[in-house]
């Protein structure tokens, strides 16, 4: 790994050596069955409960409004079945965006299939969602508003604080998928109020395939997944013990110096953005300056093929998305993308860039100096692009690169 270039970390985050070391024991002598009531399984089930406790506090939440699950995938699965089956009988509205990841869109298309109406929220060139429009979508029959607090694509943080009291103005629950946000940026479901909440371990440095959905105390949800009486008899499966106690650890580890840690990444990323609307023409940064998580820099280059981008620097040993992990392969541009108005000639030729703390400066150097020769090869190689040198066609395609041309 040491030649390699990782900017890949909204795809997942190398998980930390302490977390490692704080899950080991649980895969050898420490085996026991949380649920058995004897000394191993008393072990295991005081371990789940120390991590429950751990990513409780970086929420100002309670350890028993935090459920784990599977991944994040789950969390965002349980949140809106759950919610939406409880909420049936007062109404079968339910609002969300059309930039969330696709563990949400793919869910409200299957309960869309089951009878209920949803209503996906347009958002503006920057990603964001306005409030003013979830008020005019909110009705009497409304049970669930989902909107993710950033986006995984070009990192867009939403106003969660007045979307959930929208929300709650009308009845409604309101949800959050807070994979991208958690552990990165400092949050809190006291202020503002929102009632479910869900995250994944990988995202901030822990393991993968382990997650969890906050549910506040009171707020009606059905179960996901049934069986035995786990997880206070709403989430039946036997616990992954090493890897809820990972999670734990580097909740843990991400409340250490979280500001300061901000702070860094987000100078670090300024400079990454700074280089490459200097050095690259049309090149255009998706999504604001400001309002954004603090590792991600989202581009699109026009006349390029991304993947193809994204291909050229996995050879050089620079790891990168197009728009996101989840995304690629499908051949389709970015829904985010193209719900921000992009045209798609243009969502098609998007890299995402996620720093993270252990990124330099001297890499940033070497993927933009890197970035530059792949995208004037593959330029080079478009017929759009000659036609558009000679200045006979595409000058449309100027508008969307303001002050960069
Ligand atoms: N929600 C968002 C915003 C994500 O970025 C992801 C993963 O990329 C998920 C949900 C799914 O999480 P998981 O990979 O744990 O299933």
């Amino acid at each position: 790994m040491n030649s390699q270039i990782y900017m890949d970390h909204a795809a997942t985050t190398p998980v930390r050596r302490e977390v490692v070391n704080a899950m080991l024991s649980f895969f050898t002598d420490r085996f026991g069955n949380p649920s058995s009531p004897y000394r191993e399984g008393m072990e295991a089930r005081q371990a789940i409960d120390r991590a429950r406790s751990q990513v409780a506090e970086l929420l100002d939440a309670s350890p028993e409004e935090i459920y784990f699950t599977g991944c994040g995938t789950e969390a965002d699965n349980w949140a809106l079945v759950g919610a939406a089956e409880a909420g049936r009988r007062r109404g079968r509205h339910i609002i969300t965006s059309s930039v969330e990841h696709h563990a949400v869109l793919n869910t409200c298309r299957y309960l869309e299939q089951r009878g209920f109406r949803v209503t996906y929220l347009p958002v503006d060139g920057e990603g964001v969602v306005s409030v003013e429009y979830l008020r005019r979508a909110l009705r009497r029959d409304t049970i669930l508003v989902s909107i993710m607090t950033a986006n995984n694509e070009v990192g867009s943080i939403q106003p969660i604080a007045q979307l959930a009291e929208a929300a709650h103005e009308r009845g409604a629950l309101f949800h959050t998928d807070a994979v991208q946000a958690f552990g990165h940026i400092p949050l809190s479901v006291e202020e503002p109020q929102v009632d479910l909440l869900s995250a994944s371990g990988h995202k901030f440095g822990g393991p993968k395939g382990v997650g969890f959905l906050y549910i506040r105390n009171g707020v009606p949800l059905e179960s996901f997944l049934h069986g035995g009486g786990q997880e206070r008899g709403r989430r039946a499966g036997t616990e992954n013990v090493a890897e809820i106690v990972g999670m734990g650890e580097a909740a843990r580890l991400s409340a250490i110096r979280m500001e300061e840690r901000a702070v860094h990444v987000g100078q670090l990323r300024n400079y990454l953005i700074r280089r490459m609307r200097r050095e690259i023409p049309l090149c255009r940064l998706n999504g604001s300056q400001e309002n954004r998580l603090p590792g991600n820099a989202s581009f699109c280059f026009a006349f390029i093929d991304g993947s193809a981008l994204v291909r050229r620097l996995g050879a050089d040993g620079i790891c990168a998305s197009g728009a996101s992990a989840c995304t690629a392969g499908s051949g389709q541009p970015s829904h985010v993308l193209l719900a921000m108005g992009l045209p798609g000639e243009l969502a098609a030729g998007s890299l995402r860039l996620t720093l993270g703390e252990e990124n330099t400066r001297a890499q940033i150097d070497r993927v933009v100096e890197r970035i530059a020769v792949h995208v004037a090869e593959l330029r080079s190689l478009s017929s759009a692009y000659e036609e558009f040198r000679q200045g006979r066609v595409h000058r449309g395609i100027l508008r969307y690169f303001p002050g960069n041309g």
